[in-house]
């Protein structure tokens, strides 16, 4: 017999959406001809438009030639998708060395911590991506969870409520080694401003931390005067990784796509260059991306694709805002849902978990518990507009008697 690792052992009770698919599974079972409509997990839920899916099954059948088939690939991603990320996404701004292929942004972060290890401090945004937390839990990288404050020892906090506009108080925080930001944020749909991205840059450098900037909904963003990279404001090639995903870009979530940026300015204190080690680290443990899905990424990169991107945006965004109208008439205060396909909604005092089941209950909606992203999140509820548009426009009418019974 071995001994359990005792840092797995350490996770807090189960991750959020297991146990929301726990509650879910048991509601069907008393009620098995409930309805439900999910705007729980923030999954995608419409096809792959014609013209990438068209190159994605090209891409499968030249596999099964001879003159097509390829094995391994580059570890890092295939040139022509690193150079192509950088041109269309980020003004050519990176070499291609400087751009790295994956499978997508969770599987990042989980290497991410793998490159960093446990003697790094962390902060993160709360609420956030529970990801962040959980990965730096299993590295070993924090001490015991405590139930009465919901956070783990030796993880940094930093509370993103109304009250502070969704951005923490930098003179509060202490020094990390690393800051997860993510933005438009997970799950309070808080897009940063230019102004306060610039001082999350120099609050980096003063401290000289890196902050991993977690870009995932960028493409939400049709506001031009808020940043979509963290690369947008001056300084921060020399304190900030940012990664990017084509999951909710253009419904990859099962292909499984994504990208980081590692500049060559950025070095640890020995002046080694940090993508070294991660161009290192993902030869050892990572074979590279499936060929198949960055033929798949470069075609969303075509224009034609980039046209198809944008469509599929529209729709999910143009949710958004029915479920947001839901909430016309209700005293409830909502967040985001405009540069962002999340809603994020205070009931006040309320506790999340409580909310969840009543709206379970009463308006057989899955939704997600703000509590489950981070102690700050008590008392919220986040909904995801990823969903077919006559499920959304049912579960705004179910909203707004559920509201109106309240
Ligand atoms: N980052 C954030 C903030 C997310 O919400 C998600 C997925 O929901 C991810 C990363 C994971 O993306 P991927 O599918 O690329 O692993």
């Amino acid at each position: 017999m071995i001994k359990r690792n005792p840092h797995l052992a350490k996770l807090n009770a189960g991750y959020l959406f297991p146990e929301i698919n726990r509650r879910k599974r048991e509601f069907l079972k008393n009620h098995p001809e409930a309805q439900l409509i999910s705007l729980g997990i923030g999954d995608t839920t419409e096809p792959i438009p014609p013209y990438i899916t068209k190159k994605l099954v090209k891409a499968a059948a030249d596999l099964g030639t001879k003159e097509g088939y390829t094995g391994y690939g580059h570890e890092q991603g295939m040139p022509a998708l690193r150079k192509k990320i950088s041109e269309q996404l980020y003004n050519n701004q990176f070499k291609e060395e400087e751009v790295f292929v994956s499978d997508g942004s969770k599987c990042d972060i989980g290497r991410l911590q793998q490159m960093f290890g446990a003697a790094v401090t962390t902060a993160v945004q709360d609420p956030s991506y529970p990801v962040y937390v959980d990965s730096a839990v299993i590295i070993g990288q924090t001490g015991g969870y405590h139930p009465e404050t919901m956070n783990y020892h030796d993880i940094t906090y930093m509370p993103c409520k109304p009250e502070n506009d969704f951005f923490p108080d930098l003179n509060q925080t202490p020094r990390t080694d690393l800051i997860y930001f993510c933005s438009p944020n997970n799950p309070t749909g808080a897009v940063t401003t230019r102004d306060q991205l610039t001082e999350l840059v120099k609050f980096a450098h003063k401290n000289r931390s890196i902050i991993i900037f977690d870009a995932a909904y960028a493409v939400y963003i049709k506001d031009p005067n808020l940043p979509k990279s963290i690369y947008e404001i001056p300084g921060s090639r020399e304190v900030a990784i940012e990664l990017g995903s084509f999951s909710k870009m253009i419904g990859f979530t099962g292909v499984r796509l994504g990208w980081s940026i590692i500049p060559n300015e950025l070095c640890y204190e020995d002046g080694t260059p940090v993508n070294k080690d991660w161009s290192r680290l993902t030869s050892t443990i990572f074979n590279g991306a499936s060929n198949m899905a960055q033929m798949g990424g470069l075609a969303a990169l075509d224009p034609e694709g980039l046209v198809e991107m944008q469509q599929m945006v529209t729709y999910y965004m143009e949710n958004a805002s029915i479920l947001k109208q839901a909430f016309a008439d209700s005293t409830y205060k909502v967040y985001g849902g405009v540069n962002t396909p999340y809603l994020w909604i205070n009931f006040g005092k309320r506790r999340s978990w409580d909310i969840f089941e009543e709206i379970l209950q009463d308006a057989h909606l899955v939704t997600t518990p703000g509590s489950g992203f981070g102690p700050a999140g008590e008392g919220f509820i986040r909904l995801s507009s990823f969903g077919h548009r006559e499920n959304i426009l049912e579960a705004a009418n179910r909203l707004k008697s559920f509201l109106k019974s309240r």
